[in-house]
């Protein structure tokens, strides 16, 4: 399953550089906020299940050329033990489709509430975006881990910018 994982973001990257690779002279011009979110299927490795998962996120474009970003996640996983987190969300625009993420975060069990169960959370996400006028739309797939366990999620993500 992991193959399947990691010859996707494979995919993707590669299409990316081409794609930057075509477009690097062009500058279309970039939204300063963009407001996402994403659909997906989690796989839990410890587990070994899949589980739905919800990602919400908000960034905000930074630098001359606009490729940073710097904005907040969360995400929700639903399942025998459903957890949250919420997250930094530090982007990079590989190319006005392509861009990378990595999201220092706090997440929580949520069937275990009583407890201080926060553990420190880390992702790295890809996101392809069709650009279809208003919205943004496309493939994710993301890596999250922490200390005890660690899931892949692939899914849909759409955005809007403004
Ligand atoms: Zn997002």
């Amino acid at each position: 399953m992991k193959k399947v994982f990691v010859s996707l973001f494979l995919v993707m990257l590669a299409l990316g550089i081409k794609a930057q690779i075509n477009v690097e002279s062009e500058s279309q011009k970039r939204e300063t906020n963009d407001l996402g979110i994403g659909f997906a299927g989690a796989y839990l490795v410890n587990e070994n299940v899949w589980a739905p998962g919800i990602h919400l996120c908000y960034g905000k474009s930074l630098g001359e050329k606009q490729r940073f970003s710097l904005g907040l996640g969360t995400e929700l996983i639903i399942g025998d033990h459903s957890h949250a987190s919420v997250a930094l969300s530090l982007g990079y625009s590989l190319t006005q489709s392509l861009s990378i993420g990595y999201g220092p975060g706090v997440e929580f069990h949520l069937d275990n509430m009583e407890e201080n169960n926060a553990i420190f959370v880390q992702h790295i996400e890809i996101i392809y975006e069709f650009d279809l006028d208003i919205i943004k739309i496309g493939p994710m797939i993301e890596y999250g881990f922490n200390s005890e366990d660690q899931h892949l999620m692939v899914g849909i993500h759409a955005g809007i910018g403004f």
